[in-house]
């Protein structure tokens, strides 16, 4: 969720927590959670989306040493949930009986992957290592074309499989590039939504019309159009250059999709030469000319960036800032290093996700954003434990406990009750470590 581009009624429509009525149904995952009694006691699994916590370890402060953070201050609390929302924070009762007992843990907002395919992955079947690649992006498309039907008849259980791995790891919010082409046509969107409503109760979801195909390739165009009238959230797109061969006609085509149907905009950049830099300047103008557009527009990997010299990443970067485009990166290392402390700079939005987790394409996601945030720390230095700190908002959507000068900003009422219990001492050491992650709590919900 993009808190500045989804308004409250869609998030809560999204959430699921419009439908009250249903009985909160805990999944297999719960038997492994610290909660595993609340989740089996009925009056308990009836409240929808209310709770107390008591013992509930939270962020409260920076130890300074002169000028240096050295710690991070915690203590106990207990911590009230209604309707899906945190009530309020209040002092430790440790002996309260009708609170349900964190035993210490840190409570962290919940973690978001903003870039996952749940809806063609081979997770839930058997292990498939990728096959060597012929033919470059083209050929993959190809290959979908052979291998996509017999996925669709398993796709939404797979994706529910998945959900329950990224819930395990302490997700409880994805946005989902779901495959809009001639050979899946709508089904691989349908085949989703029927997963996330089955999962509504303990996952939120964002949803991008992803033309994987190409818009104009394989004749895409018309499917896109069909999906924009649907319940979806982002108009998506891919390498327009490789392989459509013309970056203005597919962006206008995507630009003006997402306009129509006041939809944003979510485009997978993987070209990083003159093409990538030429589609991500077109898409800057198309932002400052579209202001509809503004924060919510992203484009993910933006592998270009990592090419530029450190001139022109200050000055692309600046750019992007100012129009508003936020970067979705996969944190790559190894052959290619994205200027992320640079669009940190210049206040570009940058979050992270999965993306595969195993599917044809590759078998790396471990299905853990914290994974990634401390991929990110490792990578640019990130080491100290303010720094570390810091790192957090990757994993959050930008959500801190502590501001930069140590004020407690989160949690507090009226916030969603979308948390995570950790075994960690504070958010520096749950990156460093990749801390366990104990309980999920989404909308109020108890997950895991
Ligand atoms: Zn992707």
């Amino acid at each position: 969720m993009s808190k500045s581009t989804i308004s409250r009624k869609d998030f809560l429509r999204k959430s699921g927590l419009g439908l009250m009525g249903a009985l909160f149904v805990p999944s297999l995952l719960g038997s492994n959670s610290i909660f595993a009694e609340e989740l089996n006691n009925p009056k308990q699994t009836a409240m929808k989306g209310n709770c107390i916590l008591k013992n509930v370890l939270l962020e409260t402060g920076f130890e300074y040493d002169a000028d240096e953070v050295i710690r991070t201050k915690t203590g106990l609390f207990c911590v009230e949930i209604q309707d899906g929302m945190i009530k309020s924070v209040t002092a430790n009762h440790p002996n309260r009986a009708d609170a349900i007992d964190a035993k210490g843990l840190l409570m962290l907002p919940a973690f978001k992957d903003m870039h996952i395919h749940l809806d063609k992955t081979f997770y839930g079947g058997e292990w498939q290592a990728v096959r060597n690649r012929t033919g470059g992006i083209k050929g993959m498309i190809e290959l979908e074309q052979r291998i996509l039907p017999d996925m669709l008849k398993t796709s939404t259980e797979h994706a529910e499989k998945l959900i329950e791995l990224l819930q395990s790891k302490g997700t409880s919010y994805a946005r989902n590039h779901v495959n809009i082409e001639p050979t899946s046509k709508l089904q691989s969107l349908k085949n989703l939504q029927k997963a996330l409503e089955n999962k509504k109760k303990g996952f939120g979801a964002e949803i991008v019309a992803f033309p994987q195909h190409g818009v104009f390739y394989t004749d895409s165009a018309s499917y896109l159009k069909e999906a924009a009238k649907m319940d979806i959230d982002f108009i998506g797109g891919v390498d327009p250059y490789t392989i459509d061969g013309a970056i203005e006609k597919t962006m206008d085509f995507t630009v003006q999709l997402a306009l129509d149907h006041n939809k944003g905009i979510d485009l997978h950049l993987h070209e990083s030469g003159a093409s990538g830099l030429k589609t991500v300047e077109y898409l800057i103008k198309k932002v400052n000319e579209n202001p509809a557009l503004k924060n919510k527009t992203f484009i993910s990997h933006a592998f270009v960036l990592g090419r530029l010299e450190e001139v022109q990443q200050e000055e692309v970067a600046a750019k992007l800032g100012d129009a508003g485009i936020g970067i979705v990166s996969t944190i790559p290392f190894g052959r290619l290093i994205m200027p992320i402390p640079t669009l940190y700079k210049h206040n570009v939005t940058v979050m992270t996700g999965n993306d595969s987790i195993i599917d044809h394409w590759n078998t790396w996601g471990s299905g853990s954003i914290l994974q990634k945030t401390n991929v990110m720390a490792q990578l640019y230095g990130y080491g100290t434990e303010f720094k570390l700190s810091r790192c957090l908002k990757l994993a959050t959507g930008d959500i801190l406990p502590l501001d930069d000068k140590g004020n407690q900003q989160w949690p507090k009422a009226g916030d969603a009750a979308n948390v995570v219990l950790i075994e960690a001492s504070c958010s520096a050491e749950a990156i460093s470590r990749i801390s366990p992650v104990k309980s999920l709590i989404h909308q109020g919900n108890i997950v895991y």
